[in-house]
C-alpha cells in the first residue's frame, strides 16, 4: 500500500526519565507493528518536557538516547517522520493563535492539569497551556489518529474541539483528528515491588529493568526479583503478582503464551526459572544496546532528524502561513 493510502499517526515521547523493559513491551513493540499500517510521525517532544522543572544535562542526553533506543528496538525510518520539536519553529507559533482561541476554562478543566498543578503550587503558565501544544503537534500534521492511553484522551478530544472551533471561525484549516485507544501491551510491574508499574521515573533501580542496563545488572535484579513462597510457575496476577509478571516478561519477549511458558517450566524452582528468564532478557539487551551504540552518535541519526525536522516544518509552515492570513495578521 502506497503512503498516499495511507492514514496518518502521531505519537510524541516525552524524554524524561530512562526507557524501560516496561515502555518496550508495553509500548514499544505495539508501535512497531502499527508501523506497516500507518503512516507515521514520531517526534521527541522535548518543548513538553519543560512543563515542570527539568535538569538540563539529563534532558540534553535524553533527546538523542530516546530516538536511538526506539530505532534499536525496529522503529523504521523509512516508515516513520522522526524529528525533535523543538526544531519545528512553526511550533509555537502556531500554538500561541491556538492559544488565543481557546478558553481558560477548557484548559483549567483538564484533569492532568488538576493533578500536577496540585503538587506544585508554584507551577508553570506552560502547565495549564501543554494541551495546546500538544493540538498543534497534532494538527501542524493533518494526524488522521493519535494513539494515546486513557490518560490523554481528553487533550485529543480538546484539540477536537479547537480544530473545529477554528475551521468555523476562519474556514476549513485543519483535519479533525481522532484518539486511537490502541491494543494496550502487557503492563510490566516493578521487579521489587510487583504491586506497582515498573516505571522510568522510579526512584529505587533495582526494581527497574532499564534498556540501557549493564547486562550483569540487568541478570542480577532479575535474580533478585520478588517471588513468593510457593515455588510454583503458575500465573495468578492477584496471589502471585511476582511470578505473574516474570511470566509475562518472557511470554512477551519470547513471543510464547502464558500457558506456554507455565508448561514450560512446570517443573523448575524459582532460581532455574530466574535464570531462563535474565537470558532472554540479557539477550534482548544486548542486541538493542548494539544497535544503539552504533546510531547514537551517528551522522545517520542527525540526517535522520535534520530530515524530519525539514519535513515537519514545511507542513507547519503552510498551517501557519493560512492561520495568519485567516485570522488576519498580514500585510
Ligand atoms: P511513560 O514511561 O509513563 O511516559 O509511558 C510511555 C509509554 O510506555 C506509555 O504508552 C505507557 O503505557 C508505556 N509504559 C510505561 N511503563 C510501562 C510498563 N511498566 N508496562 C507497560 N507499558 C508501560
Amino acid at each position: 500500500m502506497g503512503d498516499i493510502m495511507k492514514k496518518t499517526i502521531l505519537t510524541g515521547l516525552k524524554p524524561t526519565g530512562s526507557l524501560t523493559l516496561g515502555n518496550y513491551i508495553g509500548s514499544i513493540s505495539q508501535m512497531v507493528k502499527m508501523q506497516d499500517e500507518y503512516k507515521s510521525y514520531l517526534f521527541v517532544a522535548d518543548m513538553h518536557a519543560i512543563t515542570v522543572p527539568n535538569d538540563r544535562e539529563e534532558l540534553h542526553k535524553n533527546i538523542k538516547e530516546f530516538i536511538a533506543l526506539y530505532l534499536a528496538c525496529g522503529i523504521d525510518p523509512t516508515k516513520n517522520v522522526i524529528y525533535l520539536q523543538s526544531d519545528v519553529e512553526y511550533i509555537p507559533a502556531i500554538s500561541w493563535l491556538l492559544e488565543c482561541n481557546t478558553y481558560y476554562g477548557e484548559l483549567s478543566r483538564m484533569i492532568q492539569f488538576k493533578e500536577k498543578s496540585k503538587k506544585n503550587a508554584n507551577f508553570s503558565v506552560g502547565l495549564l497551556t501543554y494541551p495546546v501544544l500538544m493540538a498543534t503537534d497534532i494538527l501542524a500534521v493533518d494526524a488522521d489518529y493519535v494513539p494515546v492511553g486513557i490518560d490523554q484522551k481528553q487533550h485529543v478530544e480538546l484539540t477536537r474541539d479547537i480544530a473545529i472551533r477554528f475551521n468555523n471561525k476562519y474556514g476549513d484549516t485543519f483535519k479533525i483528528p481522532e484518539p486511537l485507544v490502541t491494543e494496550v501491551g502487557t503492563k510490566i510491574m516493578d521487579l521489587v515491588d510487583p504491586s506497582k508499574k515498573m516505571s522510568k521515573t522510579e526512584e529505587n533501580p533495582k526494581g527497574v529493568i532499564g534498556l540501557l542496563d549493564d547486562i550483569s545488572v540487568a541478570r542480577k535484579k532479575i535474580m533478585s526479583a520478588t517471588t513468593d513462597s510457593e515455588m510454583c510457575v503458575k500465573y495468578d496476577p492477584e496471589n502471585k503478582p511476582g511470578i505473574s509478571n516474570l511470566i509475562n516478561i518472557y511470554a512477551s519477549l519470547t513471543g510464547e503464551t502464558i500457558i506456554d511458558v507455565e508448561e514450560k517450566f512446570k517443573n523448575s524452582n524459582y532460581g532455574e526459572f530466574k535464570r531462563s528468564i535474565a537470558d532472554v532478557v540479557c539477550n534482548f539487551l544486548e542486541k538493542i544496546q548494539e544497535r544503539y551504540n552504533e546510531i547514537v552518535d551517528s551522522e545517520e541519526l542527525e540526517e535522520l532528524l535534520k530530515n524530519g525536522a525539514s519535513e515537519v516544518r514545511e507542513l507547519a509552515k503552510v498551517k501557519f502561513e493560512m492561520m495568519k492570513k485567516s485570522i488576519g495578521l498580514y500585510r
